[in-house]
């Protein structure tokens, strides 16, 4: 059998380009991002003046990302910006800039091997207008899959009304949207307490999808393809609890709209690092609902790639480890076309 038959589909990877623009130049801002080259291979992000992260060659070369593919087994990689370039709260003019050069760049990686790459783009969530301006462009223009937001937006929630043009744009467009927390917007205390990664990131996923849940947003927006990553962080494990919650406001709330059942319509990635959480991210969000997801190329990702899904586990069935390792990637990425190519 060919690749495209049983190579699998990882749709939470990370790009970055080794040069991002000058945003200073644009809207003067103390927190925007830049990549410092170091050498031909390795290179690190900055934020503001401060080191964040040292990268290399795999965060923005084909080839590289190629080899590594292919020694895991992986048919195609959806590419998504990394979480500190999302800059929800900076000045709209640069935020606008570096999402469109941000596009740009992953429509130049992915046109390298068309094949094995699909894209996420960047949209500047923090203006709506613009924000569906650079949607309709990702989706239209670039091919991509959808885009990558993160879990607020400065002081917003997502599941304000504010939103809902952008919401409705990607359903018309059949946009995947990615739904990704970031450290740097996180509580202090966890960096103190030294679990920002452990407990901080889940646990934020976690609550913004419960506020998405309990918003009334996923009513007023029935047909968007929302995906969590991290498996939906603690979501899982807090929906029934968030039920209780609502039936203790008003026991008469409607069955159909608790959040579990809401839950039914949300995405999320398979990066659980256990087969336990899998399962049960499994039974909230549905047997179609639930995709693989690494973090390649990062420090958090699931190495070799769909290991989890290897497990030994008499309730994982042979189906469901093939429709979370690409089936259902592929299912989204036909919608995804098809909505986007109308006229
Ligand atoms: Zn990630």
């Amino acid at each position: 059998m060919s690749r495209e038959e049983t190579g699998l589909v990882d749709l939470h990877t990370h790009a970055i380009a080794p040069k991002l623009p000058d945003l200073n130049t644009v809207t003067p801002w103390e927190h925007w991002p830049s990549v410092e080259r170091l050498s031909n291979t390795q290179a690190r992000v900055l934020v503001g003046n401060t080191p964040y992260r040292s990268i290399d060659d795999r965060c923005w070369s084909a080839p590289r990302r190629v080899d590594d593919m292919d020694a895991e087994g992986v048919a195609v990689q959806v590419v998504s910006p990394t979480p500190i370039t999302f800059c929800h709260d900076a000045p709209i003019d640069g935020a606008a800039v570096l999402a469109a050069a941000q596009n740009d760049f992953l429509a130049e990686l992915t046109s390298q091997q068309p094949d094995r790459f699909r894209a996420l783009g960047a949209v500047p969530m923090q203006e709506s207008g613009c924000a569906v301006a650079e949607l309709r462009r990702c989706m239209t223009e670039l091919g991509f899959l959808g885009v990558e937001i993160g879990t607020q937006i400065g002081d917003r929630e997502l599941g304000d009304p504010e939103f809902d043009p952008f919401f409705a744009a990607a359903a018309e467009l059949g946009a995947l949207v990615f739904v990704h927390p970031s450290d740097i917007t996180l509580d202090p205390r966890l960096a103190r307490l030294g679990v920002p990664f452990g407990a901080g990131l889940p646990s934020e996923t976690g609550i913004a999808a419960a506020g998405l849940l309990t918003s009334g947003a996923l009513t007023r927006r029935p047909k968007v393809r929302l995906c969590l990553a991290h498996g939906g962080g603690t979501l899982p494990w807090l929906l029934p609890r968030l039920d209780q919650g609502e039936l203790i406001k008003d026991p008469d709330f409607p069955r159909e709209q608790l959040p579990s059942a809401l839950a039914r319509q949300l995405y999320s990635d398979s990066l659980t690092y256990d087969v336990e959480s899998l399962l049960l991210a499994v039974r909230r969000y549905g047997d179609e609902h639930v995709l693989l997801g690494t973090d390649y190329p990062f420090a958090a990702r699931e190495s070799p790639a769909g290991a989890v899904l290897r497990e030994p586990h008499d309730q994982l069935t042979n189906e469901c480890r093939a429709a979370i390792g690409a089936g259902n990637a592929r299912a989204l990425a036909r919608h995804a076309d098809e909505l986007s190519r109308l006229p």
